[in-house]
């Protein structure tokens, strides 16, 4: 079971050293704990970290080592500070900044290249889900992926990401069993996850984790999530 926090565009270094402080006291054994904060705050995160089981991962990656890419950050950079993964394709990305499915991808195979661990966003959008279109929209996007030991997968339906909609935990399993029909990996479920729905959504047979944004930035309720990941 995999607990992954995406802080967003949230907590800079001195935000980031206070929740790092905090998270290394608590005991998670049997639970993967992987916190992505943004880029500024990677290496003090990396570094309070460091001896424990807790990775560190980033929230996005270039698909090349270098070059005239300005305000991108490579998998070689990341490695360097010691990150231990990325996500790629988180449905903020794709809406805001024209991500596409081959962009995503190249992201994703760049990473892994490099040694990267990678949390690769699928998901539809409301007008998709009631259009009956969520199995096309998520084959087109996790076709583009190609499975690899260090990849997982995270389902995030678009309209429950910080909507407090979440989907319930039988239309989670649906469209985890259907992801893993078309690529060999984990999935993790994200969207709206809370301390309070964490563990009916986890019990799922095909729900190998989750991806938490709003309620992973206070270490009592990520903690809670965490906890609830564990084998009752
Ligand atoms: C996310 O950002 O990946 C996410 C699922 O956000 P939230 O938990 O806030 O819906």
């Amino acid at each position: 079971m995999l607990i992954a926090g995406n802080w967003k565009m949230y907590k800079g270094p001195a935000e980031t050293a206070a929740f790092c402080t905090a998270l290394r006291e608590r005991d998670f054994s049997g639970v993967d704990v992987v916190v992505c904060p943004p880029f500024v705050s990677l290496a003090i995160a990396v570094q309070l970290l460091a001896g424990t089981e807790i990775g560190v991962a980033a929230q996005n990656v270039h698909w090349e080592p270098e070059g005239a890419f300005t305000g991108e950050i490579s998998a070689p950079m990341l490695r360097e500070l010691g990150v231990y993964g990325a996500i790629v394709g988180h449905s903020e990305r794709r809406q805001h900044f024209g991500e596409t499915d081959e962009a995503v991808a190249q992201r994703a195979r760049a990473a892994l290249d490099a040694g990267l661990f990678v949390i690769a966003c699928v998901g539809e959008t409301e007008n998709e889900r009631e259009a009956g279109e969520t199995e096309d929209v998520l084959r087109r996007q996790v076709s583009v992926l190609e499975a690899d030991e260090n990849l997982v997968v995270a389902y995030e339906p678009v309209w429950a990401i910080g909507t407090g909609k979440t989907a319930t935990p039988e239309l989670a399993q649906e469209a985890h069993a259907f992801v893993k029909s078309v690529l060999g990996a984990p999935v993790l479920y994200g969207g709206s996850v809370k301390p309070e729905n964490a563990r009916d959504l986890l019990a799922q047979p095909d729900v190998d984790g989750a991806l938490v944004g709003g309620a992973s930035l206070d270490v009592e309720s990520f903690a809670a999530i965490c906890q609830a990941a564990l084998p009752s």
